[in-house]
């Protein structure tokens, strides 16, 4: 292979504008952008390669010593790279939240890099502070909905914040459950403060054993790491066992008064609004008013489900998500950007000044600058393509891509609980189902006693998995598989197919061929091929 030279001039030239639209670049460029259009619009979700065959590409740990012309690294990244990377623009990609964008994001991801603005502070950021400010105005409204004077006095205020942008969900989470915890453990006399004294001295002050932080155990992950990284530490993780995949009000109450009859105190119910798993909403406007009840934060995780908001048809199903002191919405989930856009709302603009920090060289006092209230430093502007998303979609365009996947989710469920071989394992409430293989001679499997079902249940789950690898290993499409609480199966946890319909251009047709691959699948397993042979339904 050629090698660049190596020579200051020539690293001049790789920082220098190209002059000609057919320079070398612009032709990679259009090369790049063929390749990665042809690559997504394939209907196959991976090539059959294995992930240790792909190591091999990536298995040196030297620096390369010499420069590589752009040309020839490109050709090398189409290779290795693209060619081996998940189609998740795929209709038959079903499995996951991270889904198909709208082209128009590569085109406008340009500016970003182009323009490599740092949202730390105004003098890296100018313009696009502002725009970050209006873009988690309109969210923060999208959610409130207050008064036009509200939005005039806090959206561009040097002293409030209606909410902070950052990568996702998990920062998000994060970043309000940090708020919750200064705000709980404030400067009260000569106390200053958690932030200031840290856990061990807010502890004795205020008279705590520990605090906590209680959601259903369903909540996700992310809130385990939060607990961990505010120093609460994850035993004081309440994980309330949910099967009905809701966290009971009635239940987090009792909970909650005998965690702070014991000497402690609650810091915050979490309500989730879309869990990861299969999409349930928790009764947010109870478990506000149990928050208020104990005293506590209310938070809710939106990071999924909070794009339903856009969609006047259902947005009732996140009712009460408006009582929350904060909220967490990823708009690289339904919102279609890319990825590493999240975002946390506070109902209250000064909450966030309970985390607010100054540095003399940087974030000085009354500045702008939104990194004195954001946990991340250095961060690009990825508002731009929230707020471009808000305009070129607009509110209406939003729900009618809510409407159409929460209505195919509809449709998919009534699919599968018309045949015979499958069942329905959770209802969709928003855009995920989940589901099962189940030969029909079992079709009265729940109504068994425990002692018959148990069994059988074990062998399915086998079977799922078996079924969900070898159809993610053929490469066709894509479903997940999760293991959740069945309140018909005696709460017994069950391995289940776990599908989140996010990708517009997917169809009942592209549904009902992912049904017969994963039928035709189980049909050569000798569990199904055993289990079909079980008569347990005729003596029901
Ligand atoms: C995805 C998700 C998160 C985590 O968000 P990331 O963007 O992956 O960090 C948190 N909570 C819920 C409910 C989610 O769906």
């Amino acid at each position: 292979m050629s090698k660049a030279e190596v020579s200051l001039d020539h690293l001049f030239r790789v920082f220098t504008k190209p002059e000609h639209s057919d320079s070398t670049l612009a032709k990679i460029e259009r090369h790049l952008s063929d390749n990665i259009s042809d690559f997504l619009s394939q209907h196959v979700v991976t090539k059959k390669t294995s992930l240790e065959e792909i190591e091999k590409d990536f298995f040196s740990a030297a620096v390369p010593d010499s420069p590589e012309f752009v040309s020839e690294h490109a050709e090398s990244l189409l290779d290795k790279l693209v060619a081996h990377s998940v189609n998740t623009y795929a209709p038959t990609f079903i499995g996951h939240m991270t889904s198909a964008l709208p082209y128009f994001h590569l085109t406008l991801a340009k500016l970003l890099v182009g323009l490599n603005q740092n949202l730390v502070k105004i003098e890296t950021s100018k313009a696009f502070t502002p725009l970050e400010r209006q873009t988690l105005g309109m969210m923060h409204n999208l959610i409130y909905q207050q008064s036009d004077n509200f939005y005039e006095e806090y959206l561009h205020s040097a002293d409030h914040a209606l909410g902070a942008f950052c990568s996702g969900g998990t920062v998000a989470n994060i970043t309000a459950l940090w708020i919750a915890r200064n705000h709980l453990l404030s400067p009260d006399g000569k106390f200053p403060g958690v932030a200031k004294a840290g856990l061990a001295a807010a502890y004795k002050h205020y008279g705590y054993e520990n605090i906590g932080v209680m959601s259903s155990n369903r909540g996700h992950y992310s809130l385990s790491k939060t607990v961990d990284v505010l120093g609460i530490g994850r035993d004081n993780m309440l994980t309330v066992h949910s099967p009905t995949q809701k966290l009971d009000p009635e239940q987090a109450l009792k909970l909650g008064k005998a965690y702070q009859e014991s000497g402690n105190k609650l810091l915050a119910i979490v309500g989730v609004a879309g869990t990861t798993e299969t999409g349930h909403v928790d009764p947010l406007d109870e478990l506000a008013d149990v928050a208020k009840e104990l005293g506590c934060w209310f938070h809710v995780d939106a990071a999924w489900g909070g794009a339903t908001l856009f969609s006047e048809r259902y947005r009732s199903k996140l009712a009460g998500i408006e009582k929350a002191d904060s909220v967490t919405i990823d708009a690289h989930k339904q919102m279609y950007v890319p990825m590493g856009a999240g975002m946390a709302l506070f109902k209250d603009p000064k909450h966030s000044n309970a985390v607010r920090h100054h540095a003399q060289y940087i974030l000085r006092e009354g500045s702008k600058d939104l990194g004195a209230t954001t946990l991340e430093g250095s961060r690009n502007g990825m508002a731009m393509m929230v707020y471009s998303s808000l305009h070129i979609f607009g509110r209406r365009g939003y729900e009618l891509l809510i409407n159409k996947c929460i209505e195919l989710a509809l449709e998919f469920a009534s699919m599968i609980e018309a045949h015979p071989d499958f069942e329905l394992m959770t209802q969709p409430t928003l855009s995920l189902l989940t589901y099962r293989l189940r030969p029909r001679n079992l079709v009265n499997l729940a109504k068994m006693p425990e002692s018959e079902f148990k069994g059988i249940n074990q062998e399915l789950d086998s079977l799922t998995v078996a079924v969900q690898k070898q159809q993610r290993e053929a490469g066709k499409s894509f479903v997940s598989r999760t293991r959740i609480e069945i309140e018909r199966y005696n709460d017994e946890v069950i391995t289940v197919f776990r599908v989140v319909l996010a990708n517009p251009l997917t169809t009942k047709e592209h549904l009902a061929s992912i049904l017969e691959e994963q039928l035709e699948i189980a049909k050569l397993n000798p569990i199904w091929i055993e289990l079909s042979r079980n008569s347990i339904s005729q003596t029901a």
